[in-house]
């Protein structure tokens, strides 16, 4: 049988970042459902931030993040964050990550929303696919052992502590389990639960989904981020970087609207604020065509363009045959980055021994209700790393991991033979669609309680609909289909916990906007939500914000 003394799920940035610091120090694998280098993180446009210019310090850094989350990030853990960047970058460029330069031969930075300095390194609009390749390069120099498509099942736990994980190898077909004393789950987001999504389409949050039956907390669920610029339509992401390089928005009556929400910082006020400004604009009739308004990127002029934003160039010219040197781009806000996640400590530990988190799965929590731009890359290194030597002092000393029991391969086969043996009943994906639309108009940029309470009554009726599935491909081998009912089982538990989450907190906070309670409302709500599996579903209590420096006061841009 299959044993490690520390496991990760997931080959994106966190996982990878966190295997190459176990394999120092352990034995380690990493099973991974799509090959590393097809991983979100590969996505990432826009940079990384590090306060590493002269110019610029740390503490403007940690200021920036925790007005950015408005108030609600905690501060002890955004001080490491920020602190650990500049070390983090350096890394990354030494490990050969090819920055963009400045013609000093620096590591060259943008300007991005919600932040008082060009804090963003970036590689062109390709930053995440050149930090993923350095480290996908450096796991393969390490000989780091890597399980390509295998599709993690469950998170083995008992008696408090992890024993390891079920996962079917997509190849065979066939159940697999791994004993471990310790499993860092580095998952990646759940853009997929909404039907506006920059995310992957493999981006279904199972891992988080997967933390909490094994009896980790899911924290601040309910704060989803709506990036402001998504093509019309497709929702592919257009980076802020483009804001950042001079990019414009503009209303059907060819106002820059901005003004009216954000006159300091106009288009690179953080993306909440712009998200909410734009839905705004749309529904009080000021957008174009049937519900969008416009990114105008000319004044930057082709050279800049073709330099640096060469890949969202190239995207609005394939997918909306828009050519943004000469025309402006067709934008609408769309669900982007899950601030919530696993619940863990600033070495990624949760409450269940040997159990860590890391990257966009974890809450740590450093972007509380709403994150800055360049933040998550970093917060993917910087607790990946801590993660890995967290996991790594925790498996020490500790004899090999017990074998998993062959009644646990066998329970898991029944599983699975009983959804492929169903012939009545529904198939996943219009399902699927239904949760994606609900959430999206439910717990989308606005809130309220009327929408809430019809989203999560949705959900009631299509959980029902959910435990009666059906699979039309009946082969084992590769079948995605078989995949996509299991993963929508688990994304459905996270639109619950976030709709919940919106439904019971009663104010406005970040990403988190309620129409009927429009302002923050710290002396009741400046907490953590926390959801945990109990008997009959998730429940919710509260937990306290660490405050160090920065007591909460009015966020204004
Ligand atoms: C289009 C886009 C652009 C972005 N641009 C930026 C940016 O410029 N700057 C910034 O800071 N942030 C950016 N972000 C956010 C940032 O890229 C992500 O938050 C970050 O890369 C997530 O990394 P990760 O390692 O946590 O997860 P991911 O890279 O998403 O990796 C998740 C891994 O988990 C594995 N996995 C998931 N479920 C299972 C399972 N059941 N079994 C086995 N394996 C599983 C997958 O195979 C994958 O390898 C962007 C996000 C998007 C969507």
């Amino acid at each position: 049988m299959l044993s490690y003394d520390v496991l990760i799920i997931g080959g994106g940035l966190a996982g990878l970042r966190a295997a190459l610091e176990v394999g120092q120090q352990a034995k380690v694998g990493v099973v991974t459902k799509v090959y590393p280098m097809r991983s979100h993180s590969v996505a990432a446009q826009g940079g990384i931030n590090a306060a590493i210019s002269e110019e610029d310090n740390t503490e403007d850094h940690i200021y920036d993040t925790v007005k950015g989350s408005d108030y609600l990030a905690d501060q002890d853990a955004v001080e490491i964050l920020c602190d650990e960047a500049p070390r983090a970058v350096y890394e990354m460029d030494q490990m050969g990550a090819l920055f963009s330069r400045t013609e000093a031969g620096r590591i060259a930075q943008r300007p991005f929303g919600g932040q008082d300095f060009p804090r963003t390194c970036y590689a062109a609009d390709k930053t995440g696919h050149i930090l993923q390749h350095t480290l996908y390069e450096q796991a393969l120099r390490h000989n780091v052992k890597v399980h390509n498509e295998w599709f993690v099942l469950e998170i083995l736990s008992d008696g408090g502590e992890v024993r390891g994980i079920v996962a079917l190898d997509t190849h065979t077909g066939k159940v697999e389990t791994i004993a471990a004393n310790a499993v860092i789950v580095c998952t990646g987001g759940y853009g997929r639960v909404f039907s506006r999504s920059t995310n992957a389409l493999i981006n279904t949050g199972e891992g988080m989904s997967l933390a909490y039956h094994a009896g980790a907390a899911l924290k601040d669920m309910e704060f989803v981020q709506f990036h402001p610029t998504t093509l019309y339509g497709s929702n592919i992401l257009i980076s802020e970087g483009a804001r950042g390089e001079g990019g414009l928005l503009f209303n059907s009556e060819g106002e820059r609207f901005m003004e009216k929400y954000a006159p300091s910082k106009m288009e690179l006020a953080p993306r909440d604020v712009v998200s909410r400004s734009m839905e705004t604009e749309i529904q009080e009739g000021r957008g174009i065509g049937d519900g969008y308004l416009h990114l105008d990127l000319t004044g930057i002029g082709a050279d800049l363009i073709g330099d640096r934003l060469p890949q969202i160039a190239e995207l609005a010219r394939t997918y909306l045959g828009v050519d943004p040197v000469t025309e402006p781009i067709p934008v609408q806000p769309g669900q982007h980055y899950s601030m919530g996640g696993i619940g863990t400590d600033v070495h990624g530990a949760t409450e269940v021994g040997g159990l860590y988190a890391a990257g966009e799965c974890a809450c740590v929590s450093v972007h509380g209700a709403n994150r800055l731009g360049g933040n998550s890359l970093l917060d993917t290194v910087v607790f990946g790393r801590r993660a890995g030597a967290a996991a790594a002092a925790y498996v020490k000393g500790r004899p090999r991991p017990a074998p998993i029991p062959d009644s646990v391969v066998q329970e898991h086969e029944n599983k699975l033979s009983a959804l492929l043996a169903a012939d009545s009943g529904e198939s996943f994906s219009p399902v699927r669609k239904e949760m994606e639309v609900a959430m999206m108009n439910g717990a989308g940029v606005y809130r309220h309680k009327d929408g809430l309470d019809k989203a999560i009554d949705q959900l009631d009726v299509i959980k029902k609909r959910a435990e009666n599935l059906t699979v039309s491909d009946k082969t084992r081998k590769f079948n995605f289909e078989l995949q996509g009912a299991l993963e929508f089982k688990h994304s459905l538990l996270l639109a619950e916990v976030i709709a919940e989450g919106a439904r019971s907190r009663e104010e406005s906070r970040g990403a988190h906007f309620r129409n009927d309670f429009p302002e923050r409302n710290d002396a009741d709500w400046l907490k953590h939500t926390i959801a945990t599996k109990g008997e009959d579903g998730p429940v919710y209590s509260t937990s306290d914000v660490s405050i160090t420096k920065h007591q909460p006061k009015k966020r204004v841009y």
